[in-house]
């Protein structure tokens, strides 16, 4: 499928028996979903057009996908092609992965596209990536089952999907893997840390998607420890960490999707657990939301009309596309790992500090889209050079993390690691 081949290889074992076409450096990729994360990506894959030779953006609203192209074209970054699709209709997307003829499907819509987008995709035998795990409209709860049961297909279809390719999960999932590989013989806790200390100066308002956002932070909390899920009450435990380049921030615990996928792949962990930050207002707002019903995802009759609360909040709320621009301050996101190297127990941290307003100037956008959409462009050029070519279904740590990490780099999003780190230091 890919415009230009220079090399093709034949794998022979029974799960990769498929062609790996190496050495090509011209592809053609359909992006679907032109919101914060999506603008975001849009622009990097037009800032790497020596692997992206051909992008079109499509996605439920043209005039989203319009004012993208037109950033675009003012940045001096070339064009591209835009298109609308409903995304929720395999047989949409059937027609228009057809038409488009991509080698890889980049999901940024919603976490409720993931399913109808990767069926698509394996009928019409392409490649698949995506930054967030399949959630059902109904029902606020999210894991990878149903994303991971095509594994047999996509390897018996010669096809690859990338799970979870953002920042977290995603960049974070890559911090465990290249720790395990460089840093440790054996990990046996993991603490994934995002901080995000930008003003967008709005009393309340959500970083990404505010459907999404409030249905995973007023859930209820979840880590994993010796072997089994350890239950919390909604934002019940908050420890204060001490972020480097930022500083004391309160923290709560809360369930995120790559702590699933991680208890899997990384062999011998004895706990796992995932904080992020918020502050005094932001929690204030959500708590005095839940309690008068506005984060009800259940249908209630209003004036004769039949409402769904939190998708009426989202329209109250402001865009968070609209945050880029407003927002000021960086955001750390990282992993506080313990584990044993030769025989002594160590900690390290590994980080990313991004800046708001240079997100803006780069590609209008904030640190969160930013370092979302980001590692979205970096997953895809994985798969189209041929780096993490391999058939069937896998989340990003399955991968070798040393080429990704050498881009991130190269991409915007340097990292850091602070070696033997003491635990008393970042926790006060
Ligand atoms: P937005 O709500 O800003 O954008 C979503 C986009 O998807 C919009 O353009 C929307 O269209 C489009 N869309 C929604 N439904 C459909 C549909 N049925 N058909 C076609 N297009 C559709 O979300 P974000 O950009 O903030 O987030 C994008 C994704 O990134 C989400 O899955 C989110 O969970 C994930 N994410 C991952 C992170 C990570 O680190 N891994 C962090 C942050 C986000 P319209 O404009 O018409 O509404």
């Amino acid at each position: 499928m890919r415009t230009r081949i220079t090399e093709v290889f034949l794998h022979f074992t029974p799960e990769e028996n498929h062609f790996l076409y190496k050495g090509t450096n011209m592809s053609r990729i359909l992006q679907i979903g032109a919101g914060g994360v999506g603008g975001v990506v849009a622009h990097k894959l037009a800032m790497n057009r020596d692997v992206f030779s051909h992008i079109t953006l499509a996605s439920r609203t043209l005039s989203k996908c319009e004012e993208i192209q037109k950033q675009i074209r003012e940045k001096n970054r070339g064009d591209i092609d835009i298109c609308s699709v409903d995304a929720d209709s395999v047989g949409e997307l059937v027609t228009l992965i057809e038409r488009v003829k991509p080698d890889l499907v980049l999901n940024v819509a919603l976490p409720y596209q993931d399913i109808t987008i990767m069926e698509a995709c394996l009928k019409t035998k392409t490649n698949y990536l995506d930054t967030a795990n399949y959630e059902h409209p109904d029902s606020a709860h999210f894991e990878y089952k149903e994303q991971w049961a095509y594994m047999n297909r996509y390897k018996d279809a010669g096809i690859s999907a990338l799970l979870g390719s953002g920042f977290d999960p995603g960049v974070t999932n890559l911090f465990c893997a290249y720790a395990k590989k460089h840093y440790f013989d054996e990990i046996h806790e993991i603490d994934i840390l995002d901080c995000n200390a930008g003003d967008h100066g709005y009393p309340f308002a959500t970083n990404f998607n505010p459907e999404i956002n409030l249905r995973e932070v007023s859930a209820k909390g979840r880590y994993w420890e010796n072997g089994e899920w350890v239950e919390t009450e909604p934002l019940e435990i908050k420890q204060v960490w001490d972020y480097p380049e930022i500083g004391k921030k309160d923290s709560y615990l809360l369930y995120h999707e790559e702590l699933e996928s991680l208890i899997k792949n990384i062999e011998g962990l004895k706990r796992i657990r995932f904080f992020m930050t918020f502050g005094e207002s932001y929690i204030t707002h959500m708590r005095s939301l839940e309690n008068v019903g506005m984060l009800g995802i259940d249908e209630v009759e209003h004036n004769g009309c039949k409402i769904i609360p939190l998708q009426f909040l989202k329209t109250l709320l402001p865009d968070p596309a609209s945050l880029a621009g407003r927002t000021k301050g960086k955001t750390n996101i990282g992993v506080f790992i313990t584990g044993i190297k030769d025989g002594i127990k160590k900690s390290i941290y590994i980080y990313n500090v991004c800046d708001h307003e240079s997100c803006f100037d780069e590609v209008y956008s904030q640190a969160i889209s930013y370092t979302t959409g980001v590692p979205a462009m970096i997953g895809a050029k994985m798969l189209v050079s041929g780096e993490w070519d391999r058939a069937g279904v896998w989340n990003v740590e399955e991968h070798n993390p040393d080429p990704f990490m050498e881009e991130l780099n190269k991409q915007g999003l340097p990292w850091k690691v602070i070696e033997d780190c003491n635990l008393d230091d970042f926790l006060k």
